[in-house]
């Protein structure tokens, strides 16, 4: 019986994936450089861009042991400089939360701890049954079957106010992102009359998506910390499609992967994950969005359209003065810097996105897609430490766009 046990237990801690000793480089890659980076996933297709491919920032890669020399000497062969941003992932894993018991209770909710799917699913039952004027409404199912839920929230009096859609957690490891959503709710059901968010929400309602891809969350917590996309069955070997890669917004260009293995694999068609399917029925059901942010993490960025091309949005003067306004308010904050613009020039070109599809397809004027803390030294293994302040300041970001709303700017 003990040896059953023990083999049982075996099979329970090796189904979770490990890190060990596996490190995450950066490169800085220039002109003819960025093409040898790209080569570098299709020879070793199981290192890992934490960040998107860019001639204008850092790339972080996440190599596992395993490749590690070879990398490594692939990289000094081809003149390119690395610098180990994490040297055990396993370790920086590890420290990256605290053991505690499951929470279940709105009362002794801990907002500086990243929740389980449960816990989360719990909070949003509490806040609704606590808070009159916070509504539950359903997104849709994800793959596996699990609630997508959006909380709607308003004081205002107007049967059709404008309103402000917040999602979260699109890309499962990226834990800062939900735990932001679920501190930004708190901000706005505690706002006291006269407070900034109060006349907010006087005068809009504002419908946060804690968790839009729940099964790739949940994975991430069970089996692979690392894990990004949906969970889906494609009928290959790797599962799962990038859910910021699969909407339709020049669906399958530049900037996204035909390779199922790969973390922006852009899916077998075009809106072909329910989690995508379900938040463009939901948000295109909504009467009156004038604005829209789709939080990510990491490398601070607070950007606008577009992804999928170089060239400039209509919008882009307005866009441009409401997110210079956000970085300098969310600087004012704990003085970090994000750093505002198109996503194409941030970053670099990407297809398919969530934000070009609100823009384009929705209408939606105002949208913005957000990359909070850290710069990558923890990256995806932001400790707990830093939620409240990565809260705090994205919030303030949050309210220059609201501001934008109230004004009119966003109509
Ligand atoms: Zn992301």
């Amino acid at each position: 019986m003990k040896v059953v046990i023990f083999f049982a237990l075996l099979a329970v801690a090796s189904a979770k994936r490990l890190f060990h000793q596996d490190q995450v480089l950066r490169v800085e890659p220039k002109g003819y450089q960025l093409k040898v980076i790209e080569n570098l996933g299709k020879r070793f297709p199981n290192i890992d861009y934490w960040t998107d491919l860019s001639e204008v920032r850092p790339v972080d890669i996440h190599v596992p042991l395993v490749y590690l020399s070879a990398v490594k000497s692939f990289l000094s062969r081809n003149r390119i400089d690395y610098e180990i941003f994490i040297e055990d992932l396993q370790v920086a894993i590890d420290n990256q939360k605290s053991d505690r018991p499951t929470q279940m209770s709105l009362a002794t909710f801990d907002y500086n701890v990243y929740h389980t799917i449960d816990e989360i699913t719990a909070w949003m039952s509490e806040m609704v049954s606590t808070y009159s004027f916070v509504n539950l409404d359903n997104v849709g199912a994800s793959f596996e079957g699990r609630s997508i839920d959006a909380l709607r929230i308003t004081l205002s009096t107007s049967s059709n106010p404008p309103q402000f859609v917040i999602d979260c957690g699109l890309h499962a490891r990226e834990w800062v992102s939900p735990s932001t959503c679920l501190y930004t709710v708190k901000y706005l059901v505690e706002a006291q009359p006269g407070s900034a968010e109060y006349n907010i929400l006087n005068e809009m309602e504002i419908v946060v998506i804690p968790i839009a891809n729940p099964d790739g969350y949940e994975y991430s917590w069970t089996d692979d910390r690392m894990w990004r996309k949906t969970r889906s069955d494609t009928g290959h070997v790797c599962m799962g499609v990038d859910p910021n890669r699969n909407w339709d917004a020049n669906w399958s260009g530049e900037g996204a992967s035909s390779s199922p293995c790969s973390e922006a694999y852009y899916g077998p068609s075009v809106m072909s994950e329910i989690e995508v399917r379900s938040q463009a029925s939901f948000v295109g059901g909504l009467s009156n969005v004038q604005a829209y942010i789709d939080i990510h993490a990491y490398s601070q960025y607070w950007m606008y359209p577009y992804a999928w091309t170089r060239a400039l949005a209509t919008d882009n003067p307005t866009l441009g003065v409401i997110g210079q306004n956000s970085v300098n308010a969310i600087y004012s904050v704990h003085q970090e810097f994000y750093f505002a613009g198109p996503i194409s020039q941030v970053i670099y070109v990407a297809s398919g996105s969530t934000v070009d599809y609100m823009y384009d397809t929705l209408g939606i004027k105002c949208s913005f897609a957000a990359e909070l803390r850290d710069t990558g030294t923890y990256g995806f293994t932001l400790p707990e430490i830093f939620i409240q302040p990565t809260a705090e300041e994205t919030f303030a970001g949050l309210k220059v766009i609201a501001n934008a709303v109230m004004a009119g700017t966003c109509q």
